[in-house]
Order: C-alpha cells, then sequence, then structure tokens
C-alpha cells in the first residue's frame, strides 16, 4: 500500500480517531487518524465537488499515512466507536508512564511473571480511581505493556 507524508501542504479532513499503534514508519507507538483525501473543485470559495477520495492511516508523531481501502476504513471507524477517543488515549498513556515510572527500580529487579501481574493489577486500579473507563483500560494496557517490553 502507498504512503503518504501528510502535515504541511497537504489538505486533508480528519474522518475519525484511530487509536494508539506502533508506527511502521518511524517505529513509536503514536495515536493515529484516520484523514481523507479528495480533489475538490471550488466555485468562489465554496467546495462544489469532490472526487477520487482516498483514506490514509496517519501517524501523530511522523505524519506519514498508509493507504486502507475502504473496508478496512470502515472496520476501523466502527471498532472507534466503543474506543477512547485519541485524547482519552494519550491521557491515559502519560498516567501510565507515570505509575510506572514510580516503580522503575522494582522493575529493574523483575525476576517473574507475578510481578508483572501485580503491577498490571495496581495499573488498573489506579486508572479506574482517576476514572477511566475499564473497557477503555483493557484496550490500553495490552497495548502500553508491549511497548514496555520492546
Ligand atoms: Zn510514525
Amino acid at each position: 500500500m502507498p504512503m503518504v507524508l501528510f502535515g504541511w501542504g497537504k489538505e486533508s479532513t480528519k474522518v475519525c480517531d484511530a487509536g494508539i499503534m506502533k508506527c511502521d514508519h518511524c517505529n513509536n507507538y503514536a495515536t493515529f487518524e484516520i484523514r481523507e483525501l479528495a480533489r475538490k473543485a471550488s466555485l468562489y470559495f465554496i467546495p462544489v465537488a469532490k472526487w477520487d477520495r482516498k483514506y490514509y492511516l496517519v501517524c501523530g508523531i511522523c505524519q506519514y499515512g498508509l493507504e486502507l481501502n475502504m473496508e478496512t476504513k470502515n472496520k476501523i471507524f466502527k471498532e472507534m466507536q466503543s474506543l477512547p477517543n485519541n485524547n482519552v488515549s494519550a491521557i491515559m498513556w502519560k498516567a501510565m508512564h507515570n505509575i510506572v515510572a514510580l516503580e522503575i527500580q522494582r522493575l529493574k529487579d523483575y525476576k517473574g511473571d507475578s510481578y508483572a501481574e501485580e503491577i498490571l493489577r495496581k495499573m488498573k486500579s489506579e486508572l479506574l480511581e482517576i476514572n477511566c473507563k475499564e473497557k477503555d483500560i483493557n484496550y490500553l494496557l495490552p497495548l502500553y505493556f508491549k511497548y514496555l517490553i520492546e
């Protein structure tokens, strides 16, 4: 699938947030968006026609966009209805960072699965305390652990 650099000079429209994932281009865990690129015709600055629409999954860090077919775009759009938006995800990600930062010394001495379970429980209960939704936690915690292990 072709990739496109968004950002300066690329006129695109945001379709929806697409959650946190690992970017194949810059290798960061980042928030993604689905953006639409289309050719437009305007008459006295009023858009009158749009064609050749294409959808891209765009990384919030490097701004590279991976072209999506309609089926994948619709699938992500539907999934996002029950997932946290990018603002919530970013706040939760930062909260998880803070919890782990406090535990970093213990993480260094980490020697077994029981500790991983313990910190997982601890993170979950601290996230619940700051009013994060359980379904959002269940979406982000595994992602965050993947990020930590890498
Ligand atoms: Zn990226």
